[in-house]
């Protein structure tokens, strides 16, 4: 029995040193990749219901010299896991803002979304750092909207939410991404100065069919209006989807259905809005 254990648990530490060796090559290469300037930034556009864009969201992409244009979800949870997604948020902001610099001088509006880790967030100097970038790239704060999830509230709640006021007393927004889909209860809404709610894809996408995901829709809805926040509905991908919203509130749609992720300069140019709110 001691030589099976003691077997099982060599394979078991092979098969976990596998693993953190992966991702610690993922992280060097990373590192290089940060370096060498391979990441992208793509915009996603939202829409109202009349199908204008009103803003967009920043979704990163790594431009890979041998695996080709990589998605964020393979490099963003190790960048999470170290030092590293300071350095990817702060790249991510500073292009955000240089665009919504040239943008504001250009008498043209577009604010813009983007995704705030928990341990961005939650490092001592993201405040400072946020307000340095909008500074620096001459952008007006009402155009940057920070996304973060239920998860940067699990805790300290008292610090997250100063925090955030810091920010939305200089008139940068915050919206919840990916709501529902976390463990929070739905009292920190109350306390949180958010201005928009995400709906997840996953209960967007099979509301019209499935009549949990369709009271959830609904529910979500319900709160927004209440609290007088603005929607947002990630993953509209049929008119069908798009037509079940509609029906139901005022929502901005992001979706294939009006727009795929594209990267940001050539979003910006096909966009003649001067206008939007
Ligand atoms: P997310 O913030 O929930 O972003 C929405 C994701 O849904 C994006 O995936 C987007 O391309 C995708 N999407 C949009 N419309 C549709 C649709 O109609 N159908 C489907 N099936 N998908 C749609 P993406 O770009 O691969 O990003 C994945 C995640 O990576 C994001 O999820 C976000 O959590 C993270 N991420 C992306 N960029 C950044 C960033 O700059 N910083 C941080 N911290 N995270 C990022
Ligand atoms: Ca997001
Ligand atoms: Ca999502
Ligand atoms: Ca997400």
């Amino acid at each position: 029995a001691k030589a099976g254990g003691g077997q099982q648990s060599a394979f078991f530490d092979a098969a976990m040193g596998q693993v953190v060796s992966e991702r610690f090559a993922v992280e060097q290469d990373l590192r290089r990749g940060l370096a060498a300037q391979e990441l992208r930034l793509y915009l996603q556009p939202q829409v109202n219901r009349q199908g204008h864009m009103v803003s967009a969201e920043a979704l990163v992409r790594w431009q890979h010299p041998d695996k080709g244009l990589v998605p964020p979800g393979t490099f963003i949870g190790v960048a999470e896991e170290s030092d590293l997604i300071t350095e990817v948020g702060d790249w991510v902001l500073a292009q955000v803002c240089a665009h919504l610099g040239q943008l504001h001088t250009q008498g043209r509006r577009l604010p813009i979304a983007v995704n705030v880790s928990p341990r961005q967030f939650h490092k001592a100097d993201f405040v400072p750092g946020v307000l340095h970038a909008l500074e620096q790239a001459g952008a007006q704060p009402e155009d940057l909207v920070l996304e973060i999830t239920e998860g940067v509230v699990i805790e300290q709640v008292d610090t997250v939410v100063r925090k955030m006021s810091q920010l939305t007393q200089r008139g940068v927004r915050f919206s919840i991404d990916d709501f529902g889909t976390g463990y929070s209860s739905l009292a920190y809404l109350k306390r949180l100065p958010i201005h928009e709610l995400k709906i997840d894809k996953s209960f967007v996408q099979d509301a019209p069919h499935d009549p949990s995901d369709a009271a959830l829709v609904e529910a979500i809805l319900s709160v927004a209006g209440h609290l007088r926040l603005k929607v947002v509905a990630e993953g509209v991908e049929t008119q069908e989807q798009a037509d079940f919203l509609n029906q139901r509130a005022n929502v901005i749609h992001q979706g294939y259905l009006f727009g795929r992720p594209a990267p940001a300069a050539e979003v910006l140019a096909t966009w003649s809005g001067t206008r939007s709110d």
